[in-house]
């Protein structure tokens, strides 16, 4: 089945009992045994069946062996940073989104579990980072908001080499454009409050991993803990699955025309997209990805400038958050990133004036008018 149809048809598409073509939502938290211990569900902790359909849905899409879904995606992080113990130490892209740093620097720290952030672009460096008690490397790629791409295969081949677990956060890409598990991870996340919801009315997370036997620990993990999503929420990200590979083919085309207008723009001193020839990286990107995605980051000159493009702009809405049909549009330096020190962040590259905007669904010539009258 190809990556469309799955959208439609993977998973459990239908309801057996009634035909249903959209799956019920059950809002039951128990389920009756026909004798003790003979159930199919028991608790809906442990397991719901619209969950599980979404759970199926998101599996077959990543091409894993079971998929997890959570109350957001730092559940599913928190749930899989789970896995790990006291005394071991995991390796993280050193531009990991603000929450995952959060987490691993401010709460797992107090469990001792250790970690290294470096550049995973850099091979040499993942490889120096690793030491006797390293359990896992944990990838972002295209990341926020620079777009810096890592080489998965490389990576997996690394990891593999060393008996370590790969984990992908593959929120900007999507499973329609990335599959993280064919290249050689062993467990690939989303935050699905971003483009798999895709209409920014659901927070979720989802975790997809590529053995039996990881499989069995998640869902140990995810009972125990309990960051279940929700079946009214589960619902809701099917429905937004129907049209995920419809939503990125459109966004791939807007992205295109606006970060086209961007580098043609004479006050706009540098655009950062994967799709352009010479982004950093952007060769690796496309041998192991099959759209750019919808994010763009550009250099507005300084902060002053970018605050004022963000307050003329008409369609874009000024948000955290990114994947959505609206256009969104933020100020790193100022929003996202505002925790990290001002010379960190000219250090990583993060300017004043970089805007980061996340194309929709509009009409592409509209989103550049009002840029180009913004800017
Ligand atoms: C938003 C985001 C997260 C966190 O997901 P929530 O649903 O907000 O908890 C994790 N990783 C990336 C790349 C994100 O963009």
């Amino acid at each position: 089945m190809r990556k469309k149809t799955q959208m439609i048809h993977g998973g459990i598409s239908r309801d057996e009992h009634t035909g249903a073509v959209s799956i019920p939502v059950h809002h039951a938290s128990t389920f009756k045994q026909d004798g003790v211990g003979n159930f199919v569900y028991e608790y809906a902790r442990t397991g719901n069946p619209t969950r599980h359909a979404l759970e199926e849905l998101i599996k077959d899409l990543e091409g894993g062996y079971r998929g997890f879904a959570f109350g957001s995606g730092m559940a599913a992080i928190s749930s899989v940073m789970h896995l790990f113990s006291t005394g071991d130490h995991v390796i993280f892209t050193d531009d990991v989104y603000g929450g995952s740093y959060r987490l691993v620097t401010k709460v797992l720290k107090k469990y001792k579990i250790e970690v290294t952030f470096v550049d995973t672009s850099d091979l040499a460096a993942v490889e120096a980072a690793i030491q006797e008690n390293t359990k896992a490397i944990y990838v972002e790629t295209p990341t926020n908001p620079l777009l810096k791409i890592t080489d998965l295969a490389e990576i997996s081949k690394l990891a593999k080499s060393k008996n370590l677990l790969m984990i992908v956060d593959n929120t900007f890409s999507t499973p329609y454009w990335q599959n993280p598990i064919e290249l050689g991870a062993d467990i690939v996340l989303h935050s699905a409050t971003k483009y798999i919801g895709g209409h920014s009315d659901v927070v979720a997370g989802l975790v997809v991993v590529n053995s039996e036997q990881l499989a069995e620990d998640m869902h140990f993990i995810q009972n125990s803990i309990g960051a279940v999503l929700g079946p009214q929420d589960s619902w809701l990200l099917i429905r937004g699955i129907r049209t995920l590979a419809i939503r990125m083919e459109e966004i791939e085309e807007n992205a295109k025309r606006v970060a086209d207008f961007l580098a043609d723009h004479p006050q706009v001193s540098k655009v950062y997209y994967p799709g352009f020839r010479d982004h950093k990286g952007h060769e690796i990107h496309s041998k192991q990805a099959r759209g750019f995605g919808g994010m763009i980051s550009f250099d507005a000159g300084s902060g002053e400038k970018a605050e004022e493009v963000l307050k003329k702009v008409k369609y874009f809405t000024l948000a955290e958050s990114l994947g959505a049909v609206e256009s969104l549009i933020s100020l790193p330096a100022k929003m996202t990133h505002a925790s990290i020190p001002r010379e960190r962040r000219l250090e990583l590259g993060i300017a004043d004036g970089l805007i980061r905007i996340s194309v929709g669904l509009e009409d592409a010539a509209d989103l550049i008018e009002d840029l180009q009258s913004a800017l």
